[in-house]
């Protein structure tokens, strides 16, 4: 058996007007991503971490954000395709672990909920799937509330 790791980053501007979307749910707040799709950062760093460990591109390789077809889209939908794109190469996911960066508001009440909806897209049992929550400090773009971004790292075994 051979283990592969891979890693991925997103950063979106929070803008008014924008609904607030990370790890696939709906979180109550007056500020939201500004992107193509629906700008959550953990579905897109999750992707690159995916891909990078299978050595199958990135997300703007699968998704290009000059498709039409991808605005506004759930980007669930991007996990999923994902998941379909390993199962071609048998990759199995071995583990997936999320950091999540975000002066405002508090995720860790809402880390349940994006545990199911993540493993539910990717096919996992949600044990495989690990969030942890950080401010910035109130130091640059992120701690001053204007983006909230993510890091992840995935391993996968073939
Ligand atoms: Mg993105």
């Amino acid at each position: 058996m051979s283990v592969r790791c891979g890693i991925g980053y997103d950063l979106h501007r929070l803008a008014e007007g924008r609904i607030l979307i990370i790890g696939g749910i709906e979180l109550p707040f007056d500020k939201g991503p500004v992107g193509h799709s629906d700008g959550d950062v953990v579905a897109h760093a999750m992707c690159d971490a995916l891909l990078g460990a299978a050595g199958l591109g990135d997300i703007g390789t699968h998704f290009p954000d000059t498709d039409p077809k991808w605005k506004g889209a759930n980007s669930l939908k991007f996990l999923e395709h994902v998941r379909k794109l390993l199962d071609e190469k048998r990759f199995s996911i071995e583990h997936v672990d999320a950091v999540v960066i975000l002066e405002r508001p508090k995720l860790g009440p809402h880390f349940p909920k994006m545990r199911e909806a993540l493993a539910k897209s990717l096919g996992v049992a949600q044990e495989k799937i690990h969030l942890k929550a950080k401010t910035n400090e109130g130091v640059d773009a992120v701690g001053r509330g204007e983006a909230v971004a993510s890091h992840v790292v995935a391993t996968l075994s073939r």
